[in-house]
């Protein structure tokens, strides 16, 4: 599909009202583990320095039923560039960013979406706000030079910084997908509710409204049903695909049994949900109403397959989806040999 193919396909919220969507997030932690970027700073360096890895990846997240590619900005704002001293990268590293997602989009019929993120640097002081918004409308408007379908804006703990990024988002006419995170308090860091949260930005116009980030399903779910409650428009849902408990809920606060050390961004493996237990969230929050859902920090495709199957469709993945009745040991096939399934008990 080309740029001028843009017209016939369908947009977010034509999709969304036809059924559900599926946005795969969680690029830093898996070009983390991936040996092309760091933890720490977690700056996208990668879409410069490796565009290759990238495009690879927004296609292997298709493959697995992403209806959206989220350019992959994440963190490539102002400040994080700052820290690293590569303020010099912010505009090629956006541009990239943008371009490759395109290109993934074009090729497969699906949306591409600019991202903008929490900038770290809002505060109650009223001169952060314009910080702020200059450096969410500097991303916006590469994201709409590169012809972007829909705007996220995401991983905000302020109410206040998300009302900014609705604003600035708002202002370019695209769909605008606004997602929270909500950490240990039930609260935002300016200290509103979930269902106030919600109320406000769907008040503020956006056109989805939802959690993504920090919580596992588990412990998502409860402020999940509560967003969902509070507002009339699309709810988004992107939990991390981490064990998190009523204790530890979330992928920061989650702790070794045994050594009590926080494994938090890079030993969270012990942790890491199955796919069908993101299969059980998809059911569970489509239940509830929501209707785009994806996942977040530590997805993986298979994460992503497993979602899409839940909300019974077929990606292209699905062919190599498990058939566990032809395996040679374990498998129910009437032709495998008897001794080898006896034996199987004993593996
Ligand atoms: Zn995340």
């Amino acid at each position: 599909m080309t740029k001028s193919d843009k017209s016939a396909k369908a947009g977010l919220m034509e999709r969304l009202r036809q059924g559900s969507v599926i946005c795969a997030e969680g690029y830093l932690f898996e070009c983390e583990r991936r040996g092309y970027l760091q933890a720490g700073a977690f700056v996208p360096e990668v879409v410069v320095e490796h565009p290759e890895v990238i495009t690879e990846l927004h296609r292997e997240f298709v493959h697995a039923g992403s209806d959206i590619v989220e350019a992959f900005s994440y963190y490539g704002h102002r400040e994080t560039l700052r820290i690293i001293g590569k303020e010099h990268l912010l505009e090629p590293l956006n541009k990239n960013a943008l371009e490759i997602a395109r290109q993934v989009a074009d090729e497969t019929g699906t949306l591409v979406a600019g991202d903008l993120s929490n900038t770290n640097l809002f505060t109650d002081d009223p001169g952060s706000h314009k910080t702020v918004r200059g450096m969410f409308d500097e991303q916006l408007a590469w994201a709409v030079e590169a012809g972007a379908d829909l705007l996220i804006g995401e991983t905000f703990s302020y109410l206040g910084e998300a009302l900014i990024a609705v604003e600035a988002m708002r202002a370019t006419g695209l769909p605008t997908v606004v997602t929270m995170v909500f950490h240990q308090e039930d609260t935002t860091r300016d200290g509103f509710s979930a269902t106030e949260t919600a109320k406000r930005l769907e008040d503020a116009g956006a056109d989805v409204v939802g959690l993504n980030c920090g919580r596992g399903p588990r412990t998502m779910l409860p402020l999940l049903k509560e967003v969902r409650d509070a507002v009339k428009c699309e709810v988004a849902a992107l939990p991390v695909p981490y064990r998190t408990t009523q204790e530890q809920p979330t992928m920061q606060s989650l702790r070794d049994p045994n050594t009590d050390i926080r494994p938090f961004p890079t030993a969270l493996d012990p942790f890491v949900c199955t796919r069908y237990e993101i299969a059980d969230f998809t059911r569970d929050a489509h239940e509830l109403g929501v209707r785009y859902l994806g996942v977040c920090c530590g997805a993986g495709p298979h994460h992503i397959r497993s979602m899409a199957e839940a909300l019974g469709r077929k990606p292209a993945a699905s062919r190599y989806s498990p058939d566990m009745s032809k395996h040679a040991f374990m498998g129910t096939d009437p032709t495998l040999k008897k001794e080898n399934r006896d034996y199987a008990e004993r593996l």
